[in-house]
């Protein structure tokens, strides 16, 4: 159940852009039909200051080259200015000097498309983030165009083999959930019951839904993506709401 914290408060999620998939060829049992997927960023405040969780898309996704050509036409995006996360704060004025740090989940690009617009603020990630960070192949979908050059001297990275408090009061601890990218983290908020889960299940209506040779392939490590699922579905029983990054906000 969503509780009201102290802690952290003015939890929000923010809809950047969409893309249209048909979700078919990678779920089994999954309906043969075309849908939006949204491409959310949460932002919240930890005493008084301001944070994201993931930046969602931004409209430089069709500018970045023939990897993101590439991308678009697998996978088409939707996004204009006025989705961008960096114009929806400032109507909140919210300006992005505000923002004091970016927890990021992974590298793909409807997680960091608006990373460039928050150049100010510190990037949180976890080692394996950074490993792929070091060490890119096609297959991470890492659009480097997308980071900013000064990457390195903003990151503060963690091991997230044990969970993270991130604030040292309890109230965020990142945790590990390895599967669908290399390091992959999500953020449980513990007064608020909260996790958030990234793209460790594209939906939670196909949680329980075993994967394709090609869902698979578009998985860092399927073995991790099923025990992560696992233990989401533990938490789940528990009575924690998880909120997976690209379902319909309500
Ligand atoms: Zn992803």
């Amino acid at each position: 159940m969503h509780k009201i914290g102290t802690k952290i408060t003015d939890v929000k999620i923010y809809v950047c852009g969409y893309c249209v998939n048909n979700l078919h060829r990678a779920i089994k049992g999954a309906r043969n039909e075309t849908r939006q997927f949204p491409a959310t960023a949460v932002f919240f405040r930890h005493d008084d200051d301001c944070w994201l969780f993931d930046t969602g898309y931004a409209t430089r996704i069709f500018k970045s080259g023939w990897q993101s050509r590439i991308y678009h036409w697998l996978n088409p995006v939707v996004c204009d200015a006025e989705n961008e996360l960096v114009r929806q704060l400032a109507k909140r004025n919210i300006p992005s000097c505000d923002v004091k740090g970016i927890i990021l989940s992974h590298l793909h690009p409807d997680h960091i498309g608006g990373l460039l617009d928050f150049p100010q603020s510190r990037i949180i990630i976890s080692e394996g983030v950074l490993s792929t960070l070091q060490k890119r192949t096609l297959s991470d979908l890492v659009f480097k165009s997308l980071l900013p050059n000064d990457m390195d001297r903003r990151c503060e990275v963690f091991s997230c083999v044990e969970d993270v408090d991130l604030f040292g009061d309890g109230s965020l601890m990142i945790k590990d959930i390895p599967g669908h990218a290399k390091g992959q983290i999500g953020i449980l908020l513990t007064e608020h019951n909260l996790f958030f889960a990234a793209d460790s299940c594209w939906n939670s209506e196909w949680i329980n839904n075993s994967l394709t040779p090609l869902g698979r392939f578009l998985q860092n490590d399927y073995t991790a993506y099923l025990e992560t699922l696992q233990k989401i579905q533990k938490m789940r029983e528990d009575d924690l709401t998880v909120v997976f990054s690209h379902e319909e906000v309500q």
